[in-house]
């Protein structure tokens, strides 16, 4: 048996092979960045951070125990006053993170003997969380309500409870859920229904639909960090009952909800941030003869890794940043660069993208 620094250094050096070992890099200066999720430019939103900087003085720099102990300091309950009016629930939870929210939501809903049928698109926490409790998970093409009809016909009478999963918008291809239909359809199979808004929030509103649970996370338009569950009370006391991730996990550092409170509010009293990051995307698609953007992210899909390092690489030396994405985040052959608009960038920022964009294309 090798020992475990050789096993690791055997596995790495065969994705290396396939052009698929990652590194970690340090930020990136003088490029304009299309790369990160901070949509509205909140990160680093002088107000936002000032909120945060307070509370950090106010209540330490911990929350110092989990929630259920005595780490349910007080900026809980306005932040999660506050992403309930934003989703129109009655009630909200607020998790580490949105993995540790979809970790949590999914493990404590179903369980063995369930079924969960997630779309076969969707962000792998989602997927995580389906492993996690115990449940059978059954993937649908994605956006294909005809293929799902005929999963949820065919399986839906074997399980206890079903659960359907999706994505509002999705992480790597920016387009949206027909989630009237996956409401229609749970409806009609007596299933519950968990709509991820990691890159919706604060960038597109969701078309109505009846949903049992939204999640979402605070690391992307909101600027900050976190995650979050949106449901009826009953459900939010369940999760707070039975998600271990909430249970088994100290709570966020005050000062992150002061910044994500802040950051919600300026949300809400700027919508007009959201529609320049949307504005920013579809101009690119205009320019480029693609159809309309529907979200803040745009792929370029190239296939192969190596096609999307490349195109990568061109657009740096152009001064732009853009992420080469590749399996397992994406399936294999749709290698991509993924896009990201920000409510910041300039139209002449926007411009020089394009520029670069048409010399790769
Ligand atoms: C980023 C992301 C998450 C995870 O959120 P974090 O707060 O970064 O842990 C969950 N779902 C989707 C779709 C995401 O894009």
């Amino acid at each position: 048996m090798p020992n475990l620094a050789q096993h690791c250094s055997r596995q790495l050096a065969a994705l290396d092979a396939q052009q698929l070992q990652r590194h970690l890099r340090g930020p990136v200066d003088g490029l304009v960045s299309f790369a990160d999720n901070d949509y509205l430019d909140l990160a680093r939103d002088a107000r936002v951070v000032a909120a945060g900087q307070a509370s950090l003085v106010e209540y330490g720099a911990g929350a110092m125990a989990s929630r259920l102990v005595t780490g349910n300091h007080p900026l809980y309950a306005p932040l999660e006053a506050k992403l309930a009016a934003l989703k129109k629930t009655q009630a909200a939870l607020v998790f580490g993170s949105g993995y540790l929210a979809n970790l949590g939501i999914i493990s404590a809903l179903v369980g063995p003997g369930d079924v969960v049928f997630a779309d076969k698109l969707a962000h792998a926490c989602m997927l995580d969380g389906v492993q996690l409790s115990g449940a059978k998970l059954i993937r649908f093409a994605h956006n294909d309500m005809a293929h799902l009809s005929e999963l949820l016909k065919k399986n839906r009478g074997q399980f206890r409870h079903a659960l359907i999963a999706t994505e509002h918008v999705f992480s790597m291809d920016g387009d949206m859920a027909p989630l009237a239909e996956i409401a229609a359809l749970a409806y009609a199979h007596a299933s519950w229904t968990l709509v991820d808004d990691a890159h919706g929030l604060g960038v597109v509103t969701p078309e109505p639909a009846e949903i049992d649970v939204w999640m979402g996370t605070l690391s992307k338009a909101a600027g900050g960090y976190g995650g979050y569950a949106c449901a009826a009370q009953e459900v939010i006391d369940m999760l707070i009952n039975r998600a271990r991730s909430v249970v088994f996990s100290t709570g966020l550092p005050p000062a992150v909800c002061a910044s994500a409170l802040a950051a919600l509010g300026i949300m809400e009293a700027e919508p007009a941030r959201g529609t320049r990051a949307l504005q920013h995307a579809r101009r690119v698609t205009q320019a480029l003869g693609l159809p309309p953007a529907q979200s803040a992210i745009l792929p370029i899909i190239l296939g192969t890794p190596e096609a999307a390092l490349k195109a990568s690489e061109q657009l740096r030396a152009c001064g732009v940043l853009a992420i080469a994405i590749r399996p397992p985040t994406v399936p294999p052959g749709t290698a991509r660069l993924r896009l990201a608009f920000h409510a910041g960038h300039s139209d002449a920022q926007v411009d020089r993208l394009i520029a670069a964009l048409k010399t790769i294309l």
